[in-house]
Parts: structure tokens; C-alpha cells; sequence
């Protein structure tokens, strides 16, 4: 059982920098890395892509939700890093596998107020991964918090997934 929506914050969430104050662009792809106007690499934490490619698989769908005041760069950084592709099919650009981007800085509740506006999604479908306490704010609108101090990973994942289904049965 998996919630209709999942949105994922990037910093320290899908990957393991600050895309505001750590990078500076252009970036681009070197090899099979992107790297930034300085060398340095940025990736997905090991089991992103994998979890992006089954949930796309799925069905369900995905967002991206972001208080950085790098919006242009983050989005860069998305289109440059790769997910496999579906059944063994090329691998292509991170960005596609999701369906809303809301990349601004502010408060998450702007973010998440959005996401329903333009998916029509009900709150209590949807499941945020997040490595900031104070985003916890936007369980005031039915959405499922789950705190990421370490980035996500499969176990991280799949612990959220479990928290969102037992209120699911319990409302
Ligand atoms: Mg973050």
C-alpha cells in the first residue's frame, strides 16, 4: 500500500549538500558524475534512483519540495543526474520522474498547499521525506511527515511508507 503523492525536499533528503551554498554553477556531466563550476560532485544518496524509478513504476506520483534559494540550480542539478530508465531502458534525467516541482524558498505549507491545488491530491495521500524538524509544520494539513536526519535510503523509505499506512488505518 503506498500513499498517492510522495514529495521528497532535495538538501540533505535526496542528496548530500546544500545546493545553494555549496555549489556554484554552471554544472554539468563529467563522465558518468555532475559536478559543479569547482569539481564538486553532486549524486543522489545510493538508493535514490532506485526508489524514484519503482515508485514512477508504481504509479505514484512524485514531487519535489524545496525551500532553497538556488531554484534554477536545483533544477539543473536534477535534469543532469540520471535514473534508470524503465524495464532496462536508458537511463534519463532525474527530472523526469517527477510530476511537480515546487522549488522556492518559505514555508513548506506554501509548498504543500500548491501540490493539492494543481494534483488535486487529498493531504492524507501524501508522504513528505524531510531532514528538517521544522517542516514537520505541514502535518497541519493531513500531510505524513517523516524526519530524514541521514538522507533517504531504502529502510528510511520504507519506515515512512509504514508510518503513513498505520494512520491511514487508524482514521
Ligand atoms: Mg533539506
Amino acid at each position: 500500500m503506498l500513499p498517492k503523492l510522495i514529495a521528497f525536499d532535495l538538501d540533505y533528503t535526496l542528496w548530500d549538500l546544500w545546493i545553494d551554498t555549496h555549489v556554484t554553477g554552471p554544472l554539468r556531466r563529467s563522465g558518468d558524475a555532475v559536478v559543479d563550476a569547482h569539481g564538486t560532485v553532486i549524486e543522489f544518496y545510493p538508493d535514490v534512483a532506485g526508489i524514484l524509478r519503482r515508485l514512477r513504476d508504481e504509479g505514484v506520483l512524485l514531487a519535489a519540495c524545496s525551500r532553497t534559494h538556488a531554484p534554477d540550480l536545483a533544477r539543473q542539478a536534477l535534469q543532469l543526474l540520471r535514473v534508470p530508465g524503465a524495464e532496462a531502458s536508458e537511463a534519463g534525467p532525474a527530472i523526469g520522474m517527477f510530476d511537480n516541482l515546487q522549488i522556492y524558498p518559505g514555508s513548506k505549507l506554501a509548498h504543500f498547499r500548491a501540490l493539492h491545488a494543481v494534483t488535486g491530491v487529498p493531504y492524507e495521500q501524501m508522504l513528505f521525506f524531510d531532514d528538517e524538524p521544522r517542516n514537520r509544520e505541514v502535518e497541519r494539513l493531513g500531510v505524513t511527515f517523516h524526519l530524514t536526519p541521514t538522507g533517504v535510503d531504502n529502510a528510511v523509505f520504507d519506515a515512512g511508507v509504514r508510518t503513513w499506512a498505520v494512520r491511514r488505518t487508524k482514521s
